[in-house]
């Protein structure tokens, strides 16, 4: 039986029986309010006719005087029964009317009493008449043909009373059924909502979980091994950073289309969150769960039509296997996503777990907790490489930068730690004291007099910081130093990035007075308008290309023609990596401005800086690097061969 059925007849049952409950209580009630009332006229009647015979006969009266007085009751239709021992006499309507069987009751009875003969009901009251040895009783005739005609009366309004019961179940059912309809789908909506992404309807990181353990019971029983893969779009930020969040949805939108038509039915597929998935392959060999991670790169790599424009994405993908890699869901989970990062890190579109790879995460994991409390321990120093003039070999400032030597592994590239910095929210208390340390120290050589500005690198995230201008500027200016005697390295590929966002903050900065220098320029492939647009005096050549130049030709052209394209711009082009005399040879001969490299000096300590800046600078600029700075001895290399 439907629901609406059900609800129909248990509204219908409902009224139904509460309206005869009632209905028989109110015709109860009135019929014993009505007899009751009848029987109080009646001993009222008895009692007041009983005085007024009293009245009229006296103590003493004769038969013949009680058949007199009974006369005058004919016209009245009333009947009256009068009784002394066997004797009776009758008004006429008592005489025609009342049955002898009633009048036998009548005559047993002493008080009042009803009763009922075929069709008629009768009541009737018997009072004594004081004094004499009479009673007089008075009896009301009720024709049941009136009760049936009552009823009958009744039977149209009970008509109306079930017509309007089964009307107002009729509708109480349809609103009810609606409301109940509409909590359940209410109930749907809400668990369908806690389950799956609003964006993409896909399943999300909750219901994947439960997926994945409902999986591996059935890789159990089946003796199968399953895949989970996690899924990181690539260049997605960008384009949602540089064409807006409607772009970023509608792409996610698809890339979810095409993963979930992808796979098969049995699989799942879940967003986790941003521009992640996660998919669930069942059954599935290890050779097969790898030709579906290309399968589905491929898919994600296709050219993807928004609003007319074709935009192109790529995933990392991360494979773990079960029971192969993990046991649990948990620690699957965490494989697939080490791996899906090594994939990213490395470029490659999908890699499969391996315990290395762990090591690797574990390592990085470790790093960035000791890097939090570098700061605090004293371990984090900053070194500072001379940037020097190639055409009058003066040295017009020093790149910072920072050095952190850790307690058990002893000194730490900042390849290694400044991206894992970036990850770990890490990045502005080390800007922040690169600042608080570099500032001082240029401070110190500019009051020496050495007319100097210092670089201070600036990673990405740096530039996604509002706070960024405001620790530049109390940096300067607690130390007293004009901004323009700061120098902002900001890589290509950073800027690259964002590009919009990006040109806003440099453009501030600029407006500010720092100087802004695009650094490791050839290796982010950005554009040319970009250059154009950005407000930078200085391009600094990857060191990569300045360090072969002369073992490869195309090194040298890509050399030659970055300092040409940054004179044709206007900017100063600065080579970095300058390892040897005979690179520094062919950069003057390209015309380029500025060198920085091992040839003159390693990055080094602040004091032996200086100390080598007293040894290279104004006339001295012949001189040695004291001989107790071993680091130094080994590398740098004297400022006269420069002007040689
Ligand atoms: P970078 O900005 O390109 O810095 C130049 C790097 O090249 C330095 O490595 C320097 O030691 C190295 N170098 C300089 N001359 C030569 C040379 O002649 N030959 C060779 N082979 N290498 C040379 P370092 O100090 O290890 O820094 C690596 C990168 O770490 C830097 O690259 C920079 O991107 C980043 N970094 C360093 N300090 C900071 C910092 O304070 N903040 C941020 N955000 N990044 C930093
Ligand atoms: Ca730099
Ligand atoms: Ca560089």
């Amino acid at each position: 039986m439907s629901l609406r059925i059900k609800l129909f007849l248990g509204i219908l049952l409902f009224f139904a029986s509460t309206l005869s409950f009632f209905g028989y209580m109110a015709y109860d009630s009135a019929v014993q309010s009505g007899t009751a009332r009848e029987l109080a006229l009646l001993q009222d009647l008895s009692g007041s006719l009983s005085r007024d015979l009293h009245t009229d006969i006296g103590d003493h009266p004769s038969e013949a005087d009680i058949e007199r007085w009974l006369t005058e009751f004919n016209s009245l239709h009333l009947a009256i029964l009068i009784t002394s021992g066997n004797r009776q006499w009758l008004s006429d309507a008592a005489r025609n009317e009342l049955p002898s069987v009633i009048r036998q009751q009548i005559l047993t009875s002493t008080k009042s009493g009803s009763a009922s003969v075929e069709q008629l009901s009768f009541v009737w009251d018997t009072s004594p008449v004081a004094g004499t040895p009479y009673t007089l009783s008075v009896i009301h005739r009720t024709n049941t043909h009136e009760v049936r005609t009552f009823f009958k009366r009744l039977e149209l309004q009970l008509i109306l009373s079930a017509l309007i019961v089964v009307w107002v179940a009729i509708w109480g059912t349809q609103l009810i059924a609606s409301l109940l309809e509409k909590l359940n789908s209410q109930k749907d909506k809400l668990q369908h909502q806690a389950m799956h992404d609003a964006l993409t309807n896909l399943p999300n990181r909750a219901v994947m979980l439960d997926r994945l353990q409902v999986a591996m019971h059935d890789a159990d029983r089946s003796k199968s091994e399953l895949a989970l893969l996690f899924i990181d779009l690539n260049r997605f930020k960008e384009i949602n950073d540089t064409l807006g969040h409607h772009y970023g949805d509608l792409l996610l939108i698809e890339i979810s289309r095409r993963l979930a038509s992808g796979i098969r039915k049995t699989d799942t597929v879940a967003r986790l969150g941003g521009d992640e998935f996660a998919v669930i392959l069942g059954h599935i060999s290890d050779e097969d769960a790898t030709a579906m991670a290309a399968k589905l790169t491929n898919m994600i790599g296709q050219a993807i039509e928004i609003n007319g424009n074709k935009l192109f994405v790529s995933g990392s993908i991360g494979i773990a296997r079960y029971p192969t890699h993990a046991q649990d869901a948990n620690t699957l989970v965490q494989y697939a996503d080490v791996a899906m990062y090594a994939a990213k890190r490395s470029g490659i579109d999908f890699i499969i777990y391996d315990a290395k790879l762990d090591e690797y995460s574990r390592e990085k994991l470790i790093l960035s907790n000791d890097l939090r409390d570098a700061i605090k321990l004293g371990q984090l120093s900053v070194y500072y490489q001379p940037k020097i003039d190639i055409k009058t070999g003066a040295v017009i400032g020093g790149e910072a930068l920072l050095r952190w030597k850790h307690a058990t592994l002893g000194f730490i590239s900042p390849d290694r730690f400044i991206p894992l910095a970036e990850q770990s929210g890490l990045i502005r208390p080390l800007t922040e004291f690169v600042l608080e340390t570099a500032m001082p120290d240029l401070q110190k050589l500019l009051r020496e007099g050495h007319d100097m500005s210092f670089a201070i690198n600036l990673s990405a995230v740096s530039l996604q910081d509002p706070e960024l201008a405001n620790m530049l500027l109390n940096a300067v200016k607690k130390s007293h130093i004009p901004p323009s005697r700061v120098v902002l390295e900001i890589t290509e590929t950073a800027v690259m990035d964002k590009s919009i966002q990006t040109r806003e903050v440099l453009q501030a900065l600029d407006g500010l007075g720092f100087h802004i220098s695009m650094d490791d320029f050839g290796t982010g492939h950005s554009s040319l308008v970009n250059l154009r647009l950005l407000p930078l005096q200085e391009i600094k050549v990857d060191r990569s290309f300045v360090m072969n130049m002369q073992r490869n030709e195309d090194d040298a052209t890509i050399v030659r023609t970055i300092v040409n394209l940054g004179h044709s711009l206007g900017k100063k082009v600065v080579a970095e990596g300058v390892e040897s005399e005979a690179i520094l040879q062919t950069l003057t001969s390209f015309g380029c401005d500025i060198a920085q490299g091992y040839y003159f000096s390693k990055p080094i300590p602040f004091d032996t800086f200086k100390l080598w800046l007293d040894a290279n600078s104004g006339a001295q600029k012949t001189a040695r690097l004291p001989s107790a700075e071993p680091v130094i001895q080994e590398t740098s290399v004297l400022l006269s061969q420069l002007a040689k």
